[in-house]
């Protein structure tokens, strides 16, 4: 399997020592496959788009599915995320995205947003997973005053676009709002959304799979995908399936050659997570960032961040463009600034866990469902940009309607398959140079704190 990053990042051997780990109740581990096997769909990849394409494709489609998955169900970006269970899976504004696929197309695409993330609740409900963590919405704060007056055109163009309505709160009501932060200038209230545990939601998707009659091996990594007859053959160390339909669903964890259709066109990037021991309402209210509400601002780099149930802070920003341990240590002492930076009040607050994990951009910055071109059986669902919460869930019930052949609306946007990066060779390069322009132009950060 070629791979872009190094080799590390991609032991699953070792979970990430995340607070998410730690917190979520054991699961047993899943049995490698160890046999010739068939089926009529393989899924490659637990995460949540595989696992929930797996679940409906056994469910709603009456598929015999195997998934095969490297490490755990969850042991991707499904059980490490920031639990923002929000809109979002492109990297487009929404002129981009009229541009591209009209208005109506922007419209499907927002529908899509919208309906993913009423998935994610509904199926929390309805089968009792226990992953809820907060109230209704996001908040996008206005880094700068440019960024708020920006913040309201852009309300105002998804309010004429979508019909959406959301609430401007100006700098002067932050603070009786909880929503004091250093170089805070406003924000935005969207009513959609919500928090989650993200590895209890990964594990719950496991768990209904299984009991949807989905065999899931983990500890299996396909190694090669071949052509077999009518179908597939996909190779692990110690075993075989074949299968009529594949999906790859690997999206940040993704190979360059498996299937080699895919090389060059993801671009696997890190994100980073802190989260603090738990804070007291003393300190909480000495901050003034007291809101329950999960929060992002409005930088190109972003940083998100939220309080959980328990008082713990969660912070989180990009991370390096390689897995080089002299890098995560420099990212990690810039993630540990910026927090400080930002919440002053709470800049010798310990940080019990911290991990990092890859997010999926692609060659097009928007997601893709659909077949591999030129391949009769293949498919991939991947490329959320850093918000797969809800889009990989919702994303990968629409590739399950698609492989079992039942009328599937996708909306145009992704339907379009991935492009190529230009030089892909250069691809982190081109990203280490996007990171510095995108911060120039961001703006300094607030202050160190003394
Ligand atoms: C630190 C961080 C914070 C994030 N925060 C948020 C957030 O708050 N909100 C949000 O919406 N999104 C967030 N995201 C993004 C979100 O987590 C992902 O978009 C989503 O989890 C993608 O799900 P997936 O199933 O497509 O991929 P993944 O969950 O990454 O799963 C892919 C799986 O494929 C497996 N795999 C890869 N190759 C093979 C192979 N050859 N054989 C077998 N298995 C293989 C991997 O082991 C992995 O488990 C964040 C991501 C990170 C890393």
């Amino acid at each position: 399997m070629r791979r872009i990053h190094e080799a590390s990042a991609y032991d699953t051997t070792v979970w990430p020592p995340s607070h998410w780990r730690a917190s979520a109740p054991a699961a047993v581990p899943l049995p490698a496959l160890s046999t010739a096997t068939r089926a009529e769909v393989a899924v490659i990849g637990a995460g949540y788009a595989g696992l929930s394409a797996a679940l409906t494709l056994a469910r709603r489609h009456g598929a015999t599915v195997a998934v095969l998955e490297a490490g755990q169900p969850g042991w991707g970006a499904s059980g490490r995320n920031g639990g923002f269970c929000c809109l979002g899976g492109a990297m487009l504004s929404d002129a981009a995205i009229v541009a591209r696929v009209g208005t109506g197309g922007a419209r499907d695409f927002r529908d899509f947003q919208h309906r993913a993330v009423e998935r994610v609740a509904e199926i929390l409900q309805k089968h009792a997973i226990d992953a809820r963590q907060g109230p209704e919405g996001d908040l996008c704060i206005a880094h700068s005053r440019r960024a708020f007056a920006a913040l309201q055109r852009s309300a105002e163009t998804r309010r004429t676009l979508y019909g959406e309505n959301s609430e401007l709160i100006p700098p002067e009501a932050l603070a009786e709002r909880g929503l004091l932060g250093a170089g805070f200038h406003g924000a935005e209230l969207n009513a959609t959304g919500f928090p989650i545990h993200p590895l209890i939601y990964a594990e719950g998707l496991a768990r209904l799979a299984l009991a949807a009659g989905v065999r899931i091996f983990g500890d299996t990594p396909v190694v090669s995908i071949q052509r077999d007859g009518e179908g597939w053959r996909l190779t692990t160390p110690e075993g075989q399936v074949h299968a009529r339909r594949v999906l790859i669903a690997t999206n940040g964890y993704s190979s360059e050659d498996l299937p080699d259709w895919l090389g060059g066109r993801t671009l696997p990037a890190r994100s980073q997570i802190m989260m603090t021991r738990p804070l007291t309402r003393t300190e909480r209210r000495a901050q003034g960032f007291t809101t329950p509400i999960m929060s992002y601002d409005t930088r190109d780099l972003l940083h998100y961040f939220r309080h959980l149930p328990d008082g713990r802070f969660l912070f989180g920003m990009r991370g390096g463009v390689t897995a080089h341990p002299a890098e995560a240590a420099r990212t990690s002492a810039l993630l540990r600034d910026h927090f400080a930076r930002m919440f002053p009040a709470w800049a010798a607050v310990e940080a019990e866990t911290e991990w990092s994990g890859f997010i999926c951009l692609t060659g097009s910055s928007a997601p893709y469902i659909g077949p591999v071109p030129g391949a009769d059986g293949l498919y991939a669902a991947l490329g959320w940009h850093g918000n797969g919460v809800a889009a990989a869930t919702l994303g990968g019930e629409l590739a399950a309607g698609l492989i079992a052949g039942a009328p599937t609306a996708i909306p145009a946007l992704m339907r379009q398959p991935p492009r190529r990066f230009p030089l892909p060779a250069l691809r982190r390069v081109a990203l280490r140079a996007a990171y510095v322009w995108k911060g120039l132009m961001d703006g300094p950060m607030p202050r160190a704190p003394h």
